[in-house]
């Protein structure tokens, strides 16, 4: 089942369900990525920090879907921060992907210590305005980032990709992006597994015969979020595509809800510097 289109602040739409490709193995990447473009996804999101983007590009031209309705995300490394270094990046990753452009460019991580996301934002602004990303965003931008990059450039991202799910729902950060136009995109949208047992996705699940992945999935749906789950087993790709087919009902959303405790999986954005 093809995923709904979100709207984007730039004009763009953007499928709302999407594959992820972090810790996907180079040798199998192709692979993975044509078989996910064959049962029905038709957004991939890569980065060039999963060093697998030729991968991604080979199962891209494995596809016989006509490019403009693939949507191929890829990631500015922190390393690669700055102007120039950006621009430079950036070309790297497209001739990986075998692309003239990616559909979404973001930058991976604000890094703040190193004060270089502005200048790395201006980079995005050239590479939007020589057609070389369609579209431009951030990924594990707190408030303080954002408004620093749309105060200096006027230009707000089209997505901020940050770590949610049902132990961290960032509903402060949401309601910001929700007031500036800005899609939320869910990375690490299972949580590694760790709200499988809670008793509300349970109870949804023996609802409606659903497995706790698919409800987990379809609660980033019903908020509104986008969401890039992985897979590298063919039945959990499919799993994870039918979620539009049911939905939770005010009352398991609202149950969701009470499992947040604000505890990450990943790095806290404020301080993650890795190169
Ligand atoms: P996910 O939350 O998507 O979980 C992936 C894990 O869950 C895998 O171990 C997978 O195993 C398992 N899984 C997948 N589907 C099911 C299912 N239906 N039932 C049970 N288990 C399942 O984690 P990720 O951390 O990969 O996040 C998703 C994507 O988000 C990444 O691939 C990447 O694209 C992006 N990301 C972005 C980050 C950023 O900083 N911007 C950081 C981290 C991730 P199996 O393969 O065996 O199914």
């Amino acid at each position: 089942m093809i995923s709904p289109l979100l709207a984007l602040n730039d004009g763009h739409r953007m499928p709302q369900l999407g594959f992820g490709l972090w810790q996907v193995p180079g040798p199998v990447t192709a692979d993975v990525t044509a078989t996910a473009l064959r049962l029905g996804y038709r957004l991939i999101d890569g980065a060039a920090a999963y060093r697998n983007e030729e991968g991604q590009g080979a199962g891209l031209r494995d596809s016989t879907l006509p490019r403009d309705q693939i949507f191929v995300t890829t990631k500015i490394w922190n390393s690669d921060q700055g102007f120039d270094a950006t621009l430079r990046a950036a070309e790297a990753s497209l001739a990986r992907l075998g692309l003239d452009h990616v559909d979404l460019l973001l930058i991976h991580w604000p890094c703040p210590s190193r004060d270089l996301y502005p200048d790395t934002w201006h980079a995005l602004i050239r590479l939007r305005e020589e057609g070389r990303a369609r579209s431009i965003g951030v990924s594990n931008f707190n408030e303080g980032h954002l408004q620093r990059i749309i105060g200096e450039t006027g230009v707000v991202p089209v997505v901020n990709q940050i770590e949610i799910n049902p132990r961290l729902q960032q509903p402060a950060l949401r309601a910001f992006h929700a007031a500036h136009g800005i899609v939320t995109q869910s990375w690490t949208p299972l949580g590694q597994g760790r709200s499988f047992d809670a008793p509300p996705v349970l109870a949804a699940a023996a609802r409606t015969g659903r497995s706790p992945a698919q409800i987990i999935l379809r609660w980033h749906i019903q908020i509104g979020a986008a969401v890039i789950p992985r897979s590298t087993r063919e039945a959990g790709l499919r799993e994870n595509l039918n979620l539009f087919d049911f939905s939770l009902t005010d009352a398991e959303m609202a149950a969701i809800a009470t499992l947040d405790e604000a505890s990450r999986c990943g790095p806290d954005p404020a301080v993650f510097e890795m190169q």
